[in-house]
């Protein structure tokens, strides 16, 4: 059976059109298949249209959150409620184009674990947004060795590939990373990404900023060790420039100062206070490991077939 996993946040009519497409595409599969619409505590109509589509029968399956936990912990709750030999996570808003599915099916039949649909495009997002993109995939990918360039959450993970995901601890997960860090068969498509079909992105930027800095610290501790090494930068100019102070303070000459000062003042100071945000960051989500609060929590399910599934760890 193919489960298909999609986060829904106050998508409202979107939700729809995004059953009426899947329908569509996976009806004309031949095989058997599962929806799995987890609404991540939207605050719009859209439980109520997935419990309506739930009613219909046993193929779509609703899963609504206590609250809005973000789309990372949204996904993590369909994966581990879906039942499927192969799952596909995609977006809600029909930007993943669903026409490939049958295509990452056909790939996985062939034998890769994981199907990943990679960008062509970045349609629908601001020139700032694909800056911001492309300097964070980029730094990701060079700092953790796991290519994130034109990456995407469109993508299959067959169930043991899904299982060696499921197994990772971690509470502040990153889809996009954890799903290429866990290796198995892999294979690419490349898909153009079209305009979202109603609404706009459920983004801002600080809660993008938020998934950055989430990613890189769950994924590597290489932002720890540039902040020694600026450390030992700072150290060996102190004391070029230290000596070179003092040899003149000898001769008599005092080095004239007050813009020296301000500048060394406010490059010294930045550097601590980045320092110290840096281990902060890491601080903050060991705290947030040591809690160990449940990734999500369900209120309310709809046409699943057991209810004993832990609804958290
Ligand atoms: N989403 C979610 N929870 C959130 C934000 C988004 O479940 O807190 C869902 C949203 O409904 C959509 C998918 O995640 O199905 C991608 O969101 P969006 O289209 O806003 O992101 P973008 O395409 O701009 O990256
Ligand atoms: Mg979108």
């Amino acid at each position: 059976m193919i489960s298909v996993v999609a986060p829904v946040f106050n998508e409202g009519a979107g939700v729809d059109r995004f059953v009426a497409r899947m329908a569509e595409v996976l009806g004309g599969l031949g095989e058997d298949y599962e929806l799995v619409l987890v609404d991540d505590g939207s605050a719009d109509d859209s439980w109520s249209r997935i419990a309506a589509h739930a009613s219909t029968g046993p193929r779509i399956r609703g899963l609504r959150l206590s609250r809005n936990f973000g789309k990372e912990a949204a996904l993590l709750a369909g994966l581990e409620h879906a039942d499927g030999d192969a799952v596909v996570v995609i977006d809600a808003d029909l930007q993943h184009p669903p026409s490939v599915i049958p295509e990452m099916i056909r790939r996985w039949r062939a034998g890769a674990h994981v199907v990943e649909a990679v960008k062509r495009n970045r349609t629908g997002q601001s020139p700032a947004g694909r800056l911001g993109a492309r300097v964070f995939n980029r730094a990701f990918t060079r700092m953790t060795k796991v290519d994130l360039v034109d990456a995407t959450d469109f993508r299959l993970l067959a169930r043991p590939a899904l299982d060696a995901l499921l197994r990772m601890p971690e509470h502040s997960s990153f889809f996009r990373g954890t799903s290429s860090w866990i290796g198995f068969t892999r294979e690419t498509i490349e898909v153009d990404i079209d305009h979202r079909a109603g609404g706009a992105s459920r983004w801002t930027a600080r809660s993008l900023f938020r998934l950055a800095v989430n990613g890189l610290t769950s994924f590597t501790s290489a932002p720890l060790h540039l902040v020694t090494l600026g450390g030992l930068t700072f150290a060996a100019f102190s004391v070029v420039l230290g000596i070179q102070t003092l040899v003149r303070w000898m001769q008599g000459q005092s080095v004239a100062g007050f813009p020296t000062v301000i500048l060394l003042l406010l490059v010294t100071g930045t550097f601590v206070l980045l320092g110290l945000g840096v281990i902060g960051e890491y601080l903050a989500r060991i705290h947030e490991e040591v809690r160990g609060r449940p990734r999500y929590l369900v209120q309310e399910l709809t046409g699943l077939p057991s209810l004993d599934v832990p609804s958290a760890d």
